[in-house]
This record gives C-alpha cells, sequence and structure tokens, in this order.
C-alpha cells in the first residue's frame, strides 16, 4: 500500500534539500551576492531563500558581507561561503604524494610534498601523520573530510583500490585507517574523475554535461562525465581507455597486456621514442624532451610528434564511443600544446563518423593542481551535489 503522506513528506524533503544546494551553489558560483539576486537568478521565493540562508547562516556555511549601497537607499547584505571551512586534499601519485590543506572555494593555503612509499601501509600511516599535523593547525577552523586522489580505480562498495598499474599496491584499505585515526570522513576517487569533478566545480567557463578528461603522465587515463553525471561503471572501472590495446604485438604495459594506448601515448612512450631513435641521453625525463625540442633537438620534436599521433588515435575510441562535447587534456604536454594539440586534432577529425561531431579538445589550464581541486570538490559534494547547479 501507498501511504500517500509519506511520500509528500519525502518528496518536500527532497526539494528542500534540492533548493538548499541551488542556493549554495549560487553562493559559491556569484559571491558576493544578496539575497534579492539570489531570488532573482533562482526563480525561487524570496521567502524560500530567506529561509534557507538563515539556515545556512546557522550552520556557518555562509556568511553575511558587508552592507552594499544601491541606488534609492536600498542597504543589501552581501553573502558568501565561509572560508573557515576547510578540506583537507591528498593527491597520491606513483612517485610523490601531495596533502594540501583548502578553503571551500578551492583556495589552497598550504602544501607539502613527500616521496610515495612502496608499501601501502606504510603510506597510510605517513599520510595519518601529515594529516593529524593539519589537524592540529587548524584548531579554529571545522575540517569538513579528507579528499584523496589516487593512480588508479577505486571500487566505492569494498573501499578498495582495484587497478593501479602503476602504483603497484593491491587490495588495499586507504579509507577506514585514516577515518579510524583522525575522525575525519573520507573520500577517494580515481585522478581523471577526481579532474572531472574540479573541471565542473570550479571552472566557470565549462558548462557542458558531457564532458570527458584525458590525463596524460606516466600512463593515460580518463574520467567521463555523462549527462552531467560522473560514469564510476562496475567497481568504478570506467574509463580504462588508456589499457584498450592499440596493437597487440606492441610493447608490453605495466598492465599486463600489450600494445595499450599508453604504452604509445603517454610521456613515458615519448622517451622511449626519443631513444629509440639513437640520441644518446639516459635518465631522461618527459619535460626535458620538452625542452631539448624548444631548443631545437629534431629528434626530440619527431618523438613528441609521434605521442601526439597516437594521443590523437586513442582519442578516436573515446569520441565514436561517447561523443562527447568536449575534451579537457591534462598533464605536462600541455605546456608545449602547440606542438601536441594540431596533431591531435587532426587525427581525431580523420575519423569523424557521419551524424559525429568534432569534439572540442582543449588543454587544461595546467598549475598541476587539478587533482587537488578534485578532492575539495568530492569532499564538497555531499553538501553542494554535483556542483553543476550552477549551470542548470
Ligand atoms: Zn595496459
Amino acid at each position: 500500500m501507498i501511504e500517500l503522506k509519506r511520500i509528500q513528506t519525502a518528496s518536500s524533503e527532497v526539494i528542500r534539500d534540492i533548493n538548499r544546494r541551488i542556493v549554495l551553489n549560487l553562493i559559491r558560483t556569484r559571491q558576493p551576492i544578496s539575497r534579492a539576486d539570489l531570488a532573482r537568478v533562482s526563480g525561487m521565493q524570496r521567502s524560500t531563500i530567506s529561509l534557507i540562508v538563515e539556515e545556512l547562516v546557522d550552520e556557518y556555511w555562509v556568511l553575511e558581507g558587508p552592507t552594499g549601497r544601491l541606488p534609492r537607499g536600498r542597504r543589501p547584505t552581501f553573502l558568501r561561503l565561509n572560508d573557515d571551512r576547510v578540506i583537507i586534499g591528498v593527491d597520491i601519485r606513483p612517485i610523490q604524494t601531495t596533502v594540501a590543506l583548502a578553503d571551500v572555494n578551492g583556495k589552497f593555503t598550504s602544501q607539502e610534498v613527500m616521496p610515495t612509499p612502496a608499501d601501502p601501509k606504510i603510506a597510510v600511516q605517513a599520510l595519518i601523520q601529515r594529516i593529524q599535523t593539519i589537524i592540529r593547525s587548524c584548531r579554529n577552523k571545522k575540517i569538513e573530510g579528507v579528499g584523496i586522489s589516487l593512480p588508479g580505480r577505486f571500487n566505492q562498495n569494498s573501499d578498495r583500490l582495484v587497478f593501479a598499474p602503476n602504483l603497484k599496491w593491491r587490495d588495499v584499505d586507504l579509507r577506514n585507517p585514516i577515518v579510524k585515526a583522525t575522525g575525519l570522513e573520507v573520500e577517494l576517487e580515481n585522478a581523471a574523475n577526481a579532474c572531472v569533478l574540479a573541471t565542473v566545480w570550479f571552472d566557470t567557463l565549462v558548462t557542458c554535461r558531457n564532458l570527458v578528461v584525458v590525463t596524460v603522465s606516466e600512463g593515460i587515463g580518463a574520467g567521463v562525465l555523462i549527462n552531467g553525471q560522473l560514469a564510476r561503471g562496475l567497481n568504478g572501472m570506467a574509463g580504462e581507455f588508456g589499457h584498450v590495446p592499440l596493437d597487440p604485438k606492441g610493447p608490453e604495459c605495466s598492465c599486463g597486456s600489450r600494445g595499450c594506448w599508453e604504452v604509445f601515448g603517454s610521456n613515458r612512450a615519448a622517451v622511449r621514442y626519443y631513444l629509440e631513435s639513437g640520441a644518446h641521453a639516459g635518465g631522461l625525463s618527459f619535460l626535458d624532451l620538452l625542452s631539448l625540442a624548444d631548443q631545437g633537438d629534431t629528434l626530440a620534436a619527431r618523438s613528441l610528434e609521434t605521442m601526439a599521433h597516437y594521443l590523437g588515435r586513442g582519442m578516436r575510441m573515446i569520441v565514436a564511443g561517447l561523443a562527447p562535447e568536449r575534451i579537457i587534456v591534462i598533464g605536462d604536454l600541455t605546456r608545449s600544446w602547440h606542438r601536441f594539440g594540431p596533431v591531435i586534432e587532426a587525427e581525431v577529425q580523420d575519423q569523424i563518423l557521419p551524424g559525429g561531431c568534432m569534439p572540442a579538445i582543449t588543454p587544461a589550464h595546467e598549475d598541476g593542481m587539478a587533482r587537488l581541486r578534485g578532492t575539495v570538490a568530492l569532499v564538497l559534494q555531499k553538501h553542494f551535489g554535483t556542483g553543476l547547479a550552477h549551470a542548470s
């Protein structure tokens, strides 16, 4: 039997919750903003806005700023997010881990880098120590939680890192030991997915609902936003385009297979092309390769071009399979986008299906912080929703 009364209660709670998220996101993206402007932009009643804002002020999510001055004597009070609410962001990469502190606006106030221990148990203990140090330094602030970006896929149901070929941690529980030791809520997410969240949340220029972020470093990762939702798939394994073989006879990949996209299109691949071309340069990094190309080293430039061709070829899978409006590329290669962009675009354009559309392929404004910004969004999601409300 359906109890009508219960349904009505539930739906009014859902609406209240949605309205609250819309108001929070409007304050977040348009602050400082007055109540009158909130009502105008959201289309909600002034009374509804006043109630929600009162609640948000009571909970210290929102602060009332200075009084503004408008013509005809009106003096609205401007609202902004309370930046004493902070988030601890952790970006774990195969070589190094960054632990940072940010406010609700995604502004980072501190960060430190440590080497990533090979043993996950030691890594967790090291992280707990850093987090506890931050907690002690934040006595006057409210810590919302810890967001962690991982170079692998994380199964949200089993709390396990299920696939991290470049990190080589297997079947590790990263969440519960940190929760137990710090008393904070901990959210974990794949690095490419974290970059999707960072884009949706903090890049106000990007408002599309079908978007793929491709992260290019030692490997290639992809984070997929479909119809405004992050696609995680079964076991959190969605987005592993980097491990689809382009050539089954190709070089061995860290996943155990051969000839995966990332074996041909990653930073590591470009360094390999350079060494294979006969250049004598042991211990060369990808950044060295970018500078060599800029200094006129034609072998270096050619190696980067080969990498770019393969990046474009791999992106054909993404374009044909997901039809995104935009592909955002993140990684050190964006520093030399003039070398990569045109080659990648030409490769993708070559294989657009009849009826298909060429997506915009753009480099992220790379400051190396996209993953960390994503960890902030990850923690704030439960209060703000997907963050897409500002685009609605
Ligand atoms: Zn692979």
